[in-house]
Formats: structure tokens, C-alpha cells, sequence
């Protein structure tokens, strides 16, 4: 009997330490009462029962403990932390990040292109006759006859309707605007935003272009007094103004270089040359911001103002974003892409012939 009752003890669940068991054993037990007649003296015995346990594993079980689970827990198990779901406020210098640079590049490595100079001087002759619309209608020109504070914010609201807009159709915004006395941050202030929107129709994304009129004349009014920022940072955090405006806009309007203007034209032209690439490989860049990185390596500063209008006229009346005219261009034994994207030779096709035979027959 006490045998079976250490057995017993020890297919107990979860008894992890025991080493031991002591069992007292009562001789008033009916069943053993014979077997225990001839010692009566022993009223009680004692007997000690070691048993070795083996450890089990733990049982795994959803209990309050495993519930409870510390944060280092939860990170060596894969569950997400909740400070992962949490909200963040976007950060002050939101700005910046439109401006962090792209590319790690050792600056001193980066060696200028082949014949640069050459080609530059090329360009330089065929635009010598300014007969590009940027030349007469820029960005730049915007406001030329207002006093300094008011010509800076025209210089900023035509470098905002320019994006996605022809330098004519811009042109023609702002006249109206100026005409309309609405070509300052006081009175865009307090104008309507429908006015606005009617007026620099049918520049590219003309209802946001006036919503972001209104909120930057308000800002302006509020923190400059009606004049525009002088730092980079401070013109990127205005509502629509990209790297592209706020570069413009410090050459412009503070005359401080801090970077190249880099339009589509810029863009376009600078990979047709093979001046730039993605972080020094052959790759051609992917977004006007990796141009200006990649030209910013190697083209001497005093560059980068005159390179703006030189590459954007000769991207509106030779190297054109389609079909460009290699065959009058006078580097096209230095560009690499000549005659690469010229107009493609015309294919007979079916319907063609089919044409061609109708009328000879008729
Ligand atoms: S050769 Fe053609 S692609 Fe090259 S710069 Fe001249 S126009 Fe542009």
C-alpha cells in the first residue's frame, strides 16, 4: 500500500522539484489491520520515499503569465512592438527630407565628362540667337520692372505655375495677375481663390495652383511681412514649391547659389550628353533631383545659374523632348544619343499599301 501511494505521487502533473515524498501511514486503516496485528505496538510508521523526477516540459498552455509577456518577450517571439503602431507626428524638418541627397558619391573621384567644355561651347552657339520662349518668357522674367520685395514673390508665384506649364502659357498667367494687381502677397491674400483660379487659367493644375497661391501668400504675410524666405529650407517647406522653384528662387531672387535649377529639359538633355548617372554607375538618372546630385559633382559652380536657361531653350528648339534635330545640332559628333532618337524610319504596313493602291488606281 505505501508502495502504490508513492507511485501515485509520482504521476502527479507538474511536480517539477520533488525529490522526496514522506508518507505517514495510519495501522487504523481497516484494510491492513491484520497484516498488522502482531504490532499493535506500532501505532504509526513512518516511511520515506525518495523518488527521483524526471523534469517535464511545460505545458503550453494560454495561462495568465504567457499573457503578460514582458516586451523582450514579445520581440524574441516576432510579435510587433506597439510602439510600432503608435502615431508619430511628422517631423519639423519635413522639408529636408524633399532635399536629403540621394547619392554617396566621393566627390573627388568623380572625374568631369569627356569634352564638356566643347559641348557647352556648342550649345552656347546655338542659342546665341535667344530665340527660345525661355528667353523672353522664364520664370526669371517674372515681375522684371516691380520694386526688389515685390519682384521676389513674383519670382516665386511664376516658379509655382510653372510646373507642368509652357513657359508662353505661364507668361500669360502672370501678366494677368499683374494686371489684376494680384501678383502680391497682400492682395493674393485677401482675394478670392476663384478669381485666382480664373486668372492663371489654363496653366497646369490651376485649382491647386491657387490654393497654394493663397496659403503662401498667407504664410509670407505672416512670417515675412509680405516678402518671400530666404533660406532653402524655409522656401521648401511652402506649400508646392519643389527642389526645382526653391533653387530658382535662391539664384533669382537672393542671387545664392546652393544648387542647380534642374527642369525636365536640364533632366532630359544632361542624360542625352552622358554628363550624369546614378550614384557613379553608367545607369542614366531617374528623377530631375538625381541629375542636380550628379551635375553638382563635377560642374564648376560658377555654371550653375547660366546652365538652367542655356539647357531649357536648347531642349525647346533643338533637343526636343521628341524627335530632337541631331542633324542641325553642331555637337552631334559629341553627343552620344545623336541620331538615337531621331524620327523613326517609316514601316510599310498593310493598310498603307492598301492605300497607296487605291489611289493609284483612282
Ligand atoms: S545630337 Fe541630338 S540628342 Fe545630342 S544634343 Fe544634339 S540634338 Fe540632342
Amino acid at each position: 500500500m505505501l508502495l502504490s501511494l508513492a507511485l501515485a505521487q509520482t504521476n502527479l502533473p507538474n511536480r517539477m522539484h520533488t525529490t522526496a515524498i514522506s508518507v505517514k501511514a495510519e495501522t487504523t486503516s481497516t484494510e491492513h489491520n491484520a497484516n498488522f496485528e502482531s504490532s499493535k505496538d506500532r501505532s504509526v510508521s513512518e516511511i520515506r520515499v525518495f523518488v527521483r523526477k524526471k523534469r517535464l516540459r511545460k505545458p503550453e498552455l494560454v495561462t495568465e503569465n504567457a499573457v503578460k509577456l514582458e516586451p523582450q518577450d514579445q520581440k524574441l517571439r516576432g510579435l510587433p512592438d506597439i510602439e510600432e503602431f503608435a502615431y508619430r507626428k511628422p517631423s519639423d524638418n519635413l522639408s529636408l527630407t524633399k532635399f536629403k541627397p540621394i547619392s554617396k558619391i566621393d566627390e573627388t573621384k568623380v572625374k568631369p565628362p569627356p569634352n564638356w567644355e566643347r559641348v557647352l561651347e556648342g550649345i552656347r552657339k546655338m542659342r546665341s540667337s535667344e530665340d527660345a520662349p525661355v528667353d523672353s518668357m522664364g520664370c526669371e522674367k517674372a515681375g522684371s520692372s516691380l520694386p526688389p520685395k515685390e519682384r521676389r514673390f513674383a519670382v516665386l508665384i511664376s516658379s509655382l505655375l510653372s510646373s507642368q506649364t509652357k513657359d508662353n502659357v505661364n507668361h500669360g498667367a502672370i501678366q494677368r495677375l499683374l494686371e489684376n494687381d494680384l501678383l502680391k502677397a497682400e492682395t493674393i491674400e485677401k482675394a478670392d481663390e476663384s478669381t485666382l483660379k480664373n486668372l492663371i487659367y489654363p496653366v497646369g493644375f490651376y485649382t491647386r495652383k491657387a490654393t497654394n497661391m493663397k496659403k503662401i501668400a498667407k504664410i509670407c504675410m505672416l512670417k515675412y511681412d509680405g516678402d518671400i524666405p530666404e533660406t532653402l529650407e524655409a522656401l521648401l517647406s511652402l506649400p508646392g514649391i519643389g527642389p526645382k522653384m526653391a533653387h530658382l528662387v535662391m539664384n533669382v531672387a537672393w542671387n545664392n547659389v546652393q544648387g542647380i535649377c534642374v527642369d525636365t529639359h536640364v533632366h532630359r538633355i544632361c542624360n542625352r550628353l552622358g554628363w550624369v548617372s546614378r550614384n557613379g554607375s553608367k545607369e542614366r538618372t531617374k528623377t530631375p533631383e538625381e541629375t542636380r546630385e550628379s551635375l553638382q559633382l563635377w560642374l564648376p559652380k560658377e555654371e550653375w545659374v547660366p546652365i538652367n536657361p542655356l539647357l531649357v531653350g536648347f531642349g525647346q528648339t533643338i533637343c526636343t523632348p521628341l524627335r530632337p534635330s541631331c542633324d542641325i545640332c553642331i555637337i552631334n559628333d559629341l553627343c552620344p544619343s545623336a541620331f538615337r532618337e531621331a524620327t523613326p524610319k517609316k514601316t510599310k504596313t498593310k493598310t498603307k499599301t492598301k492605300v497607296s493602291e487605291s489611289q493609284v488606281s483612282s
